[in-house]
């Protein structure tokens, strides 16, 4: 598949995750909308009911929203009391109380749905003026709740839609500056932002804006949206501050409290003891530092950050920026889906489900296969999210089990952290939270949790990195341990076996009891797998040749003719093709092995944590041959995988499971598993895995 190819699907993924995203918002907004028009039923029983007159339900809507802008959307609920309504409704509120925020939104919202954009944005634009602007430096509270942000954000969409994508970004970037926890504003940024980026790439310089000016797009809208592209991707801003933190970090007074910081990220062991850490991990234990160290024993939310932005001779602008990460950073577990920016990146946190739009360094991303997940900080510098100094890249699998142990410390923690009387359904909702994490099911299938619960458990991701990284350095620790149902360490081994008599070797595999014959050779059955061997075996590897069939006995080996005087033979062992061979030679058939190649799982599939970087493969004799052969391995194990039962399916076979819709999530979840080994072992430059062909074959595209 060409780069091209590859592109344009990862951003058609990348559509398709947001378009999730958002619809999980918009779910939970029309929850959110229904939940207030049942209380305006309860309040003015009016709202939805066709007997209402629109000024009645006006003046329920003015009681409601009093100064607030009514939800997104709510216009469509109101219309299901009979078409049109939501206009009268609108109108109405405009005759009571003119010029008021409630009317003018309403109407406006009514007007998007109908896709008037320009009568959408005066209206908006109108309730803007009338609108106090909100201090700078300042930010609300509860995300999203300002006034004037939640407006410009509205503003900031209709005018995209109509092709002014360039003044739609100073808009949305003013209103992330503004309010940097809103998600509305990230999620249309982030879509204005793909779309400056499109533009760029399709329309050239001296054909018309898209914005309908009449001028070339290269002498309108074109410089500008380039620009705004280039301010997402810069990072000067953050480093300004990194710089300004590093040389009060060193001040004789604050150092102690850096290095007390960084003792406990190793649990105050020795940090040889905690393995060798490197600048990234040295980066991420500082990060923490800066929002969990202070001076003040009695008061802990007095953090080194605090300290720098309030310190008279830090400037105005880096004071800003320090309040700014010390309100918003989140520290989480966040899931790579796309490693394709566009420009931005949509990261999901494995723990708490909720997206974040960032700018991610590309050093960052470098040589970071799909599906991994990485811990670490997310923090707004003036709105635009960005990736912290220190990330510790995980596979799958460790994300995932740090995002349990999370849940888990989250549920011990909770009584602690909240008041006795919601913590009953926090409790309920993590427990579900943790059930849906562990199905294994695909991310974007996981709902995000309630702002309260999210509030909560980033306290207790923040808090407990130093046991998180710990946990993964035990989980590191364990040896790889693979091996076959004869106990050996297993190696898929396709050898070409050169035989003096053929004949002499059929007539030993007919005599002996554990060969069976079948279509194009034969195969060598072994004793039966137990449990918790074939479960390891597939949980790593997915390994083809511990098939049990009816008997419950194992297969050792696949022989294939080759040829008049050849085997080919598959076998998952050093051990087996031996004893294979000695079979052989004993039965008088003279084997000679000419050829072989070797997958070893252990060393082919990247061991947690040894993922990312590494040296590449030597280049080998013979290469092309061994290139050649090493395919064919591959796509054997292909066929046969596809059609066998797989524990991770809940002993189905893949098949069986892409046949079935809900046995989807558990199917996905498995070939992404896939997707990031193969893209992980492709840095070492070990063969791919096919794992394109295997969605095509399962209908998994
Ligand atoms: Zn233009």
């Amino acid at each position: 598949m060409g780069t091209n190819a590859r592109r344009k699907k990862d951003r058609a993924r990348a559509r398709r995750r947001q378009e999730n995203a958002r619809r999980g918002r918009t779910r939970e907004t029309r929850a959110r909308v229904e939940g207030q028009v049942a209380e305006i039923q309860a309040r003015a029983a009016a709202v939805q009911d066709p007997g209402t007159p629109p000024e009645e339900a006006a003046q329920a809507l003015l009681g409601l929203f009093d100064g607030r802008v009514p939800t997104h959307g709510l216009s469509r609920l109101i219309d299901k009391g009979g078409q049109g309504r939501a206009a009268a409704v609108a109108e109405a509120v405009l005759e009571l109380s003119p010029g008021s925020v409630v009317g003018l939104a309403l109407a406006a919202d009514v007007a998007e749905r109908e896709e008037q954009w320009e009568r959408a944005e005066g209206l908006y634009l109108e309730a803007l003026y009338r609108t106090p602007a909100a201090p700078d430096g300042e930010w609300p509270l509860e995300p999203g709740s300002s006034v004037g942000t939640e407006l410009s954000v509205r503003l900031g969409g209709c005018i995209m839609e109509r092709g002014r994508v360039a003044d739609a970004l100073d808009i949305l970037f003013n209103a992330c500056r503004d309010d940097p926890g809103h998600e509305g504003a990230q999620q249309v940024l982030a879509e204005a932002l793909a779309r400056a980026r499109e533009h760029g790439r399709t329309i050239g310089a001296a054909e018309p804006c898209p914005c309908g000016s009449g001028r070339s797009h290269g002498e309108c809208c074109g410089p500008r949206e380039a620009a705004a592209l280039a301010r997402f991707e810069d990072r000067s801003p953050m480093y300004e501050l990194r710089e300004a933190l590093r040389v009060f970090l060193e001040r004789p007074e604050i150092d102690p409290l850096l290095v007390q910081g960084i003792r406990d990220w190793y649990l105050g062991r020795p940090p040889e003891e905690m393995g060798d850490p490197d600048e990234q991990e040295v980066r991420l234990a500082v990060e923490r530092a800066l929002v969990t160290m202070g001076p003040r024993p009695d008061d802990d939310h007095y953090v080194l950050l605090d300290m720098f932005s309030e310190d008279p001779s830090t400037p105005p602008e880096l004071a800003r920026r320090a309040r700014e990460w010390r309100q918003f950073a989140i520290f989480g577990l966040w899931e790579v889906g796309e490693t394709t920016p566009d420009p931005g990146l949509l990261l999901q946190d494995l723990v708490t489900g909720r997206y974040v739009h960032a700018a991610v360094a590309p050093e960052q991303l470098e040589g970071l296969p799909r599906w991994s997940v990485v811990l670490g900080a997310l923090l707004p510098v003036e709105g635009i999210w960005r990736s912290g100094a220190g990330f510790l890249a995980l596979t799958p699998t460790e994300g995932r089990a740090l995002a349990d142990e999370a849940l888990r410390l989250g549920r011990v923690l909770l009584p602690h952290l909240v008041p006795r009387a919601v913590a009953g359904p926090l409790q309920r909702e993590l427990d579900g939270r943790r059930k849906e994490l562990r199905s294994g099911a695909p991310s974007e299938d996981l709902e995000p949790v309630s702002p309260e619960l999210a509030h909560v458990l980033d306290k207790v991701v923040g808090g407990a990195m130093p046991a998180l990284r710990d946990l993964l350095r035990e989980l590191r620790a364990r040896p790889m341990d693979v091996r076959n149902t004869d106990g050996e360490p297993l190696e898929l081994i396709t050898a070409r076996v050169r035989l003096r008599d053929r004949m002499a070797a059929e007539d030993a595999m007919e005599a002996h009891p554990d060969f069976v014959t079948h279509e194009t050779g034969w195969v060598w059955y072994g004793k039966p797998a137990d449990a918790a061997t074939r479960a390891m075996n597939e949980a790593v590897v997915g390994s083809e040749l511990e098939v049990e069939e009816d008997s419950g006995r194992s297969v050792r080996a696949f022989i294939d003719a080759d040829g008049l005087e050849r085997f080919k033979v598959e076998v998952n062992s050093r051990g087996r093709l031996d004893r294979l061979l000695e079979i052989l030679r004993r039965a008088g058939a003279g084997p000679s092995v000419e050829s072989e190649t070797r997958i070893d799982p252990a060393l082919d599939l990247p061991a947690p944590g040894e993922a990312v970087g590494g040296a590449p493969r030597p280049p080998r004799e013979h290469e092309e041959e061994l290139a050649k052969l090493e395919a064919e391995a591959m796509a054997a194990w292909r066929r046969s995988w596809v059609d066998e039962p797989v524990p991770a399916l809940g002993g189905r076979t893949p098949r069986e499971a892409a046949s079935d819709p809900e046995g989807h999530p558990l199917l996905e979840a498995l070939l992404r598993d896939f997707e990031y080994r193969e893209q992980a072992a492709r840095t070492h430059g070990a063969p791919g895995h096919g794992v394109e062909e295997l969605r095509r074959t399962l209908g998994m595209a």
